[in-house]
């Protein structure tokens, strides 16, 4: 635990489903805890080394069942994960609805075969189920010579690295090879009755094409999806599909409209523990995210910069080639945080890389 986690407060302390099992979060103030949500967690076959996914009791069109949201990825081991779910963790009753906070390949990448076997309905927004569609049938964004060029424009020249990411086509589709073909839309602010209870649709911004995290006001439960996790700070990346984005301070404006929510909210984040925190977590990520800033400013004022010469700024660790795009793309969104309010000038220089100085 990081000193910074040690301000949060984790109910379940070190308690965690075990694989093909659940676990029961309960949560809600007055008459006693009620059963919120199952808490199933899953391997993931990267650094991000599980996903947490959650199943609510519902009622839809006169059954009784579950809705699960998110599904992680598309692979043998989590069919089989899921499986267990089905057989041991579902009192008998079926899928009624699948519910996905975003497009990335952890939490969409099954939804196809859930919906599938369940003749369930994907709730999603519409931004992240189109994204998802066009993800899994091409190499938009994800790998392939758009992002290798991309990654070229900020610096990254190293031709191993270049040729690694020409040649990873086929990264999305390998983990979201379909989509279900129809879903229902969630949209910021809506309600959705899941198992008798209000959950507000929430959208986020900058991680994301458009996050849905649902807050369920009479649990005081969030489920935050990864716009609010308690150890890491969400990925922030700037993509070649949309290169001259802003997505920190789209991330930065999204999490303060969780600053509404009641102190003692229980957060369930997809990766990490159930914390209670909200408040802390987002002053964290603020101050996390200001001194990069101030990182970057500092440098940039010595010399140009392009976005690969501040990797050893930002990450002072050593970067494998799956962290150094991830890497990259949260660099250019730091540069692009201060390009945007005229604190850095952007120079395309004869070499073909874009390099920022202090204005
Ligand atoms: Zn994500």
């Amino acid at each position: 635990m990081n000193s910074l986690e040690r301000l949060l407060y984790y109910p379940l302390g070190d308690a965690m489903p075990q694989q093909g099992e659940t676990l029961e979060v309960r949560a809600g103030a007055g008459s006693g805890l009620a059963p919120a949500v199952k808490w199933v967690r899953m391997g993931l076959p990267f650094a991000l080394n599980h996903i947490n996914l959650w199943l609510l009791r519902d009622e839809l069109g006169g059954r009784s069942g579950w809705t699960v949201v998110d599904c992680c990825i598309t692979r043998d081991e989590t069919k089989a994960q899921w499986e267990q779910v089905f057989a041991t963790q579902l009192e008998g009753l079926p899928i009624l609805r699948v519910i996905v906070t975003h497009m990335h390949p952890d939490h969409i990448g099954l939804a196809h075969w859930l919906c599938e076997r369940w003749q369930a309905p994907l709730w999603i927004s519409a931004t992240d189920y189109y994204a998802a569609r066009v993800g899994s049938m091409s190499t938009t964004g994800f790998g392939g010579a758009a992002a290798a060029d991309f990654f070229a424009s900020h610096g990254l020249t190293d031709p191993e690295s270049i040729a690694k990411i020409r040649g990873r086509a086929s990264y999305y589709p390998g983990m979201v090879p379909q989509v279900p073909p129809r879903f229902h839309r969630l949209q910021d602010g809506q309600v959705v009755r899941i198992g008798g209870r209000d959950w507000r649709c929430i959208s986020g911004y900058g991680h994301a094409p458009e996050h849905i995290a649902l807050y369920c006001e009479a649990l005081e439960v969030l489920i935050s999806g990864d716009m609010m996790l308690p150890k890491i700070s969400t990925n922030v990346s700037v993509h070649d599909t949309e290169p001259e984005s802003n997505p920190l301070q789209a991330f930065l404006d999204s999490i303060d409209k969780f600053r509404q929510l009641p102190a003692e909210t229980l957060v369930l984040p997809s990766h990490g523990k159930p914390f209670v925190g909200l408040q802390e977590r987002i002053r964290q990520l603020h101050e996390h995210h200001r001194d990069r800033l101030a990182e970057v400013m500092q440098a940039c004022a010595t010399a140009p910069r392009s976005a690969a010469d501040l990797l050893p700024v930002l990450f002072k660790r050593k970067l494998d080639l799956h962290q150094t795009t991830f890497a990259m793309g949260e660099s250019v969104a730091h540069l692009h945080a201060l390009w945007f309010v005229g604190k850095l000038r952007r120079e395309f220089c004869s070499d073909g890389v874009y390099r920022f100085t202090t204005a």
